[in-house]
């Protein structure tokens, strides 16, 4: 697939050295007359060999590394890189038939994601070069793991960035929108074409476990979108109530409540910062609470409004939980790191004076991968307090 070569600046080597995967175009050197989603290959202004990319001809990040190597990016190449993400899969997904199998740059995979929904998959293509890969992608899953369906969710915002348009269906196999699948032992129903993102939030999915372990008494989970922390930690807990601003997630929830026959869960359509102020204004007082708020800082120039409104919410939550009671507090937020997100907290703290102990500092589940030099591979933080 390897054809044209590139050069890229001093700087550029730099950032492939530094182990980061993504040069940018003020990074690339000279005029590059390359189609539009290339393989290529890399040299530095001495055309020493830097490795293989994938080259995007609108993107601010012009070259995303597939290899260092020599080996040709080719389809057996790229079946070694599927299935090696498939292999790791095995080792760390327990009771669950949802996961996501192939997650991009944590996957050496820059740009592609793959989920897996029991007998179906859903295919992201994020640049113009895996854009170009998508029908050999297609036929190595079929080859590879015979699926019932492959499907496509690029009906995403990110894709404008390359110049691709916004589309969804079928790739392969049979159509279908809801599938029910095993996740952390409970069923689960995902809406595949109309879902959010892939049809589900898998990243949370060992939060959602770890969160069972404390979960107890009269439980609030805020941005429940279809159930996931609701359904997961109800059969613990005396009561659960979910909410979110969306009826069409709330009918998902109810859905997934009934598939594990589980009575003891409400539904509220309602803005959770207003829900909450209510609940501390009428004396309403809950044991367990999560809170999974949609990024607030999907851009760092966001990042102050993002803290005040992380310290707002956690703020609200904590002045109506009982002592002892816990709190599952989350950022999807990239711009916001851990530290930001503990002080942001501590600060909200002080202001419902209240002591909070750090029971649990998690991220996401361990099919997103976090490469240690590519800080944007770790994205989300989970911590689980308890509030005295
Ligand atoms: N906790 C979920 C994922 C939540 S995604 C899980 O584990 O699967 C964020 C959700 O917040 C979305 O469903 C969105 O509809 C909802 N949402 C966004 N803003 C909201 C608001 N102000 N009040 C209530 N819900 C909101």
């Amino acid at each position: 697939m390897s054809s044209a070569t590139v050069t890229v600046s001093s700087r550029g080597v730099e950032r492939i050295f530094s182990g980061h995967p993504w040069i940018y175009r003020s990074d690339m050197s000279g005029p590059v007359e390359v189609e539009a989603g290339a393989v290529v290959s890399v040299q530095d202004r001495r055309r020493r060999y830097l490795g293989q990319a994938l080259y995007s001809s609108k993107s601010q990040i012009a070259l995303r590394f597939l290899t260092r190597e020599k080996t040709p990016f080719d389809r057996a190449f790229l079946t070694q890189r599927i299935q090696a993400a498939a292999d790791y899969r095995s080792q760390v997904v327990k009771d669950s038939e949802a996961y996501r199998m192939v997650a991009a740059e944590g996957d050496l995979l820059p740009s592609l994601i793959i989920d897996r929904y029991g007998d179906y998959f859903v295919v992201q293509t994020l640049s113009q070069g895996m854009e170009k890969l998508k029908t050999v992608i297609t036929e190595i899953l079929r080859e590879q793991f015979s699926p019932r369906g492959i499907l496509e969710r690029n009906d995403v915002a990110v894709r404008s960035l390359e110049g691709l348009e916004q589309t969804k269906g079928v790739l392969a196999g049979e159509a279908v929108n809801e599938v029910v699948v095993t996740m952390n032992g409970l069923r689960f129903a995902f809406n595949l074409l109309e879902g959010q993102k892939t049809g589900g939030f898998l990243d949370q999915r060992e939060n959602q476990r770890a969160a069972k372990g404390y979960a107890y008494g009269r439980a609030l989970d805020c941005f429940t979108y279809a159930g996931g922390f609701a359904v997961t930690l109800s059969a613990r807990c005396e009561s659960m109530l979910g909410i979110d601003s969306s009826e069409e997630a709330l009918r998902m929830a109810q859905r997934n409540a009934d598939l594990n026959n589980l009575s003891n869960i409400e539904w509220k359509q309602a803005n959770c910062f207003d829900f909450l102020k209510a609940a501390d204004q009428s004396g309403g007082r809950f044991d367990t609470i999560v809170l999974d708020p949609p990024a607030f800082a999907r851009q760092r120039s966001n990042l102050d409004s993002a803290l005040r409104g992380y310290k707002e919410l956690n703020l609200r939550a904590m002045k109506i939980l009982n002592p002892g009671g816990y709190l599952i507090t989350c950022s999807c937020s990239y711009h916001v790191t851990e530290s930001d997100f503990l002080s942001a907290i501590a600060s909200a703290a002080v202001d419902a004076h209240r002591t909070v102990t750090v029971v649990e500092r998690r991220t996401q589940s361990r099919d997103h991968p976090i490469l240690l030099t590519v800080p944007e591979t770790h994205y989300l933080k989970c911590l689980i307090l308890r509030v005295l």
